[in-house]
């Protein structure tokens, strides 16, 4: 990749844990990208796990010297202009607010500046997109306003269909997919509509593609990675498709034996219908997966610019105008 690309991973699905991940997140850095959005929680696990985790990946990032917290764009050109990577938290689901929607505060002062509203089932603020969707509650809306407020940007990644397009109705700033796939393409649950395609992109969002084969219905390689980056451009133009890799490593005890104990009382998270926990197990494009993918895009007659705005350029442009700055 060229040095003087910006490069935006919008949601690392490193494992939520104070203690774990850093050489995870050093594998982003050495792979050449610039920002990386990492989660700090999601809905099994409770608003105190978050706040230890968060406050963890700060004290480990401040110590480091090839990685700084950035909130702002000016953040991000800092650190990019320091050689190092910088570094956002997002939050995967409402639980972690613990029904305060003040709480949102709380997290943005820790660095939070992208968060989901529900994690595949429902939430007291909105639907999954593995379970009825009851779509944005009054409480919800009180979430996104607050979300609107401070400058957190809204992620309709893991939410249902209904909630989606509640939530662009509710925010006043664009909305996001951090990490899906295409259903079109793959009819996994977890997948966007053609019609989320657009409705995200006519309010100035964009979709990020994630790396896991179980989403995109194929190896999880930069061919059929770019089958779903190509489908969103033909949907919604070029400049609404981003990159969510979601990767994780795969190998290595990644979840403590505590926080196994919790994910495995709760299957009804990741049902076996949609091919969770099928014998092969789940494989995911890696962070260096970007030189191949830009190489297949830029054969299929990427333009150099439409690259650039699909691997940061896109997300950058809503990270401006929603963190204001
Ligand atoms: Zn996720």
């Amino acid at each position: 990749m060229d040095a003087y690309d910006l490069i935006w991973e919008a949601h690392a699905g490193i494992f939520p844990a104070p203690g774990r991940g850093w050489e995870a997140l050093r594998a982003y850095r050495d792979a050449g990208f610039s920002h990386v959005s990492l989660n700090v929680g999601f809905d099994l696990l409770d608003g105190a796990h978050a706040l230890a985790t968060a406050r963890d990946w700060s004290r480990r990032i401040a110590a480091s010297d090839w990685a700084q917290m950035a909130g702002s764009l000016a953040g991000i050109e800092a650190a990019r202009a320091a050689g190092k990577l910088s570094v956002a938290f997002d939050i995967e689901g409402a639980v972690a607010l613990g029904g305060d929607a003040g709480n949102v505060e709380v997290f943005h002062q820790l660095g939070v500046r992208q968060m989901l509203l529900a994690y595949n089932r429902n939430t007291d603020a909105a639907g999954g997109c593995h379970d009825d969707d009851h779509g944005l509650t009054a409480f919800g809306r009180r979430v996104v306003a607050e979300m609107n407020r401070l400058g957190m940007i809204v992620d309709g990644a893991h939410a249902g269909e209904r909630t989606v397009m509640d939530l662009l109705e509710a925010s006043q700033d664009p909305v996001v997919i951090s990490h899906a796939g295409c259903k079109a393409l793959a009819g996994h649950g977890r997948n966007v509509s053609d019609a989320v395609v657009r409705a995200v992109a006519a309010q100035g969002g964009v979709v990020g593609i994630c790396g896991i084969d179980l989403f995109l219905g194929g190896p999880a390689d930069a061919r059929v990675i770019a089958d779903h980056i190509d489908h969103v451009a033909s949907v919604a133009g070029p400049a609404h498709v981003a990159l969510g890799l979601d990767w994780f490593p795969t190998e290595g005890a990644q979840v403590g034996e505590d926080v196994a104990t919790i994910l495995a009382a709760h299957p009804e998270f990741w049902p076996p219908a949609e091919g969770y926990g099928r014998a092969e197990g789940v494989q995911v494009a890696s962070p260096s997966i970007i030189v191949a993918l830009k190489s297949e895009l830029l054969n299929r007659g990427w333009s150099a610019g439409d690259c650039a705005a699909l691997f940061g350029g896109n997300f950058a442009r809503v990270a401006r105008q929603v963190w204001r700055g």
